[in-house]
């Protein structure tokens, strides 16, 4: 792909816990407006790869490149800021709040900052969290107490929340975890939406899912990539089956 394409590469990256290699030499690049899912058997290093890009954890060698900009001098706080959003497994909400004030805190510091110089709620502002509201299927329930949301809608609201930031790039990892059959069925079409105009990355193992949204499928096995290409590719690849299978 032409490299003013990619939004992401990281290259040769590497972390060990007590001389235990989770990620070992990996390099790969996502592009502009991609969906890629990451799968593999638990362990392979997903989790920890999305950590290392967005600076929860270090990598001991290689780098992250994102948008060109190596990342490897910042921190977690100024990743963000240049256009990365993490999502983690367990939605993160504030469950004694409603979903629309947490939508008003999920915005970035400097419209916090006018918040609490009581330019809250603005018209402009209300309007683009009704229209966030909308795109994540909480409409209805936007004077609700977080808390009082289902885990699927605590997990929807959290993308909202990650999107209300306008982030380039978006990692999520495990998004349909706890959902609904009909939950994701919606969060598929979601994410799809998502990638028209941003990059994202899912960790999944549900494979009929990764199906139904990949673009292209990134396997890991003992931190190194096994296997890449579409999810019938990848699906059709002995050295994947070999994984899965366990021989
Ligand atoms: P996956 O997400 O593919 O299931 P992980 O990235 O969570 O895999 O973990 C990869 C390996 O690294 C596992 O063997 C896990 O036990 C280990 N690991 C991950 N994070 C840590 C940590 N903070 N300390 C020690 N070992 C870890």
């Amino acid at each position: 792909a032409d490299a003013n394409e990619q939004i992401l590469r990281v290259e040769g990256l590497t972390v060990s816990f007590d001389g235990f290699k989770a990620v070992d030499g990996l390099s790969l690049s996502v592009e502009r407006n991609e969906l890629r899912v990451i799968i593999g058997p638990n362990g392979a290093g997903k989790t920890t790869l999305l950590d290392m890009i967005c600076g929860k954890t270090r990598p001991s060698a290689g780098r992250v490149l994102f948008n060109g900009q190596d990342l490897g001098r910042l921190n977690e706080y100024e990743i963000v800021r240049t256009g990365v959003g993490r999502k983690f497994q367990t939605p993160s909400v504030y469950e004694d709040l409603t979903v629309l004030e947490n939508f008003e805190l999920s915005l970035p510091r400097m419209h916090g900052l006018l918040q609490s110089l009581g330019f809250r709620r603005t018209p402009a502002l209300r309007a683009r969290i009704d229209a966030m509201a909308g795109q994540v299927f909480l409409s209805e329930r936007i004077g609700d107490r977080a808390g009082q949301l289902s885990h699927g809608q605590k997990q929807w609201l959290e993308i909202g929340m990650l999107l209300m930031q306008e982030p380039e790039l978006l990692l999520l990892d495990e998004p349909v975890a706890g959902m609904s059959a009909r939950e994701r069925e919606q969060t598929g079409d979601l994410l799809r939406r998502i990638s028209a105009g941003k990059s994202v990355v899912v960790i999944e193992h549900d494979m009929d899912f990764v199906k139904r949204i990949a673009h292209r499928v990134t396997v890991l096995h003992q931190g190194r990539l096994l296997s890449e290409g579409t999810a019938a590719e990848v699906q059709a690849d002995p050295r994947v089956i070999a994984v899965y299978l366990g021989h």
